[in-house]
């Protein structure tokens, strides 16, 4: 059987100390921000900043991006070495071309398939954290300018005193098994024979086991039971968690329901594999970068042992 153990997986395997408490000591962080030795991971809307003699994201000196940054965002230690995360786009366009002339900017997805699994997971921390701050400089509650507090962990708003923290939407995504077969969509706009698990975000009130339940019976009209979690991805685009689940069923005719699937039908075990060693014509699996394809090929290595 293969492992459904997590490490190595895309976007995960993240080794740098997060300092969770240390970063509440601003006087700790105004050490680490001005330390000659601290080093910048640079990401914006086109991906990240990949060193282009490395396989590696590019570490670069912080001072010389981000010497005077009011609100630094610490990623963690490496070792006893400070990263920071820092907005490509925020930067002058002579600083990005400097950078560009050592690096690549990298499409985030390119890159969870492209660096080792801790690289990729580095890229999507930053990402994520970076999106976030981005997208949260107002309040939510009552509309005023926020401050990045914990260097990065949380924004406060100085107004209404409300904390807001960053966000990871969960997301159930699942093989659904019945008699030797699994059940695959493929989700408006996406190009035939492309087709994948289904998957949908948690709703408020609701577990994630009532999750997978009711994304298969809305998206396929597949009543399906005993959702047992696999294990879970980053997901950051923008701030999704995957939470991979196996279910069983009993069985039935799917059809598209909800609007959000072209098709959906069952597909034998060998209709799979074909299409796993890429010799199946009218089906075509999501890329190894996704949690779908882990789960699809822990299905069929599962299969094996029957
Ligand atoms: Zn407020």
């Amino acid at each position: 059987m293969r492992s459904s153990d997590p490490r190595g997986r895309p976007f995960t395997g993240v080794t740098l100390d997060r300092v969770s408490t240390e970063r509440k000591d601003p006087a700790v962080i105004e050490r680490l921000h001005r330390d000659s030795a601290a080093r910048a991971v640079l990401a914006g809307h086109d991906g990240v900043l990949v060193a282009t003699d490395a396989d590696a994201v590019l570490r670069t000196r912080l001072d010389a991006v981000d010497g005077h940054a009011r609100e630094p965002i610490l990623l963690g230690l490496d070792g006893s070495t400070a990263l920071f995360a820092v907005d490509f786009d925020a930067l002058p366009v002579a600083s990005r071309e400097e950078l560009t002339e050592a690096a690549a900017l990298v499409p985030l997805r390119e890159a969870g398939s492209s660096l080792p699994p801790g690289e990729a997971g580095l890229a999507a921390y930053a990402t994520a954290l970076l999106n976030w701050h981005r997208m949260h400089r107002f309040c939510s509650n009552c509309g005023a300018a926020t401050d990045s507090e914990e260097a990065g962990f949380s924004r406060h708003c100085p107004v209404c005193a409300t904390n807001h923290f960053p966000r990871t939407d969960p997301v159930v995504i699942m093989t659904v098994e019945h008699d030797d077969q699994l059940l695959l969509g493929r989700r408006s706009g996406w190009r035939e024979p492309r087709s994948s698990v289904l998957a949908g975000f948690v709703s408020p009130g609701e577990s994630a086991e009532e999750a997978v339940v009711r994304e298969v019976q809305e998206e396929s009209g597949i009543v399906v039971r005993d959702p047992v979690y696999v294990s879970s991805q980053p997901w950051p685009f923008p701030s999704s968690l995957m939470l991979g689940f196996a279910a069983q069923s009993d069985g039935g005719t799917p059809s598209p329901r909800d609007g959000e699937l072209e098709e959906v039908a069952w597909y034998s075990r060998r209709e799979i594999e074909d299409a796993i060693a890429e010799r199946n014509p009218s089906l075509r699996l999501p890329p190894p970068v996704s949690i779908a394809r882990f789960l699809i090929d822990r299905w069929v290595a599962n299969a094996d042992q029957h």
